[in-house]
């Protein structure tokens, strides 16, 4: 359970409260884990950025077990950027790191899944940092 005062105030409009009031109790929400306002803000907004976040990628090709996909954050116009996949090991070339945005994204290309899973590769766990090198 998250402390208290992990939290903070949101406005919001009344009118779109007095929605998510009504929706609250619905089997849909519940099914969702959402029992409060808090709870719902919360999700609504981790949806959100997580749009935003597919947004900053594209994928560019798959060859084999190399996955090339555009970052559009890297400056000044973004920057391709391979992940490679190796046994049960992936990388990214451009992190030179076993976890990072662009191993999560790339794992969540149903085509690139299916061709990685198809070479009985397994989705990386999200091992911290600390971890890398690490390896059994
Ligand atoms: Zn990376």
């Amino acid at each position: 359970m998250m402390a208290k005062n992990d939290w903070t105030p949101v406005s919001v409009k009344k009118a779109l409260l007095s929605q998510v009031q009504r929706a609250l109790p619905t089997p849909m929400v519940k099914d969702l884990g959402l029992n409060n306002m808090s709870e719902f803000v919360d999700y609504a907004l981790r949806e959100t950025l997580g749009k935003i976040e597919l947004k900053r990628f594209s994928h560019i090709s798959t060859d084999g077990a190399r996955v090339c996909i555009l970052d559009s954050r890297v400056e000044p116009i973004g920057r391709l950027v391979s992940v490679m996949f190796h046994d049960d090991d992936v990388w990214c070339e451009y992190c030179d790191e076993n976890v990072c945005v662009h191993i999560q994204y790339v794992w969540e290309i149903p085509e690139v899944r299916k061709a990685l899973e198809k070479r009985n590769l397994k989705r990386p766990t999200s091992r911290p940092p600390a971890a890398t090198g690490n390896k059994k």
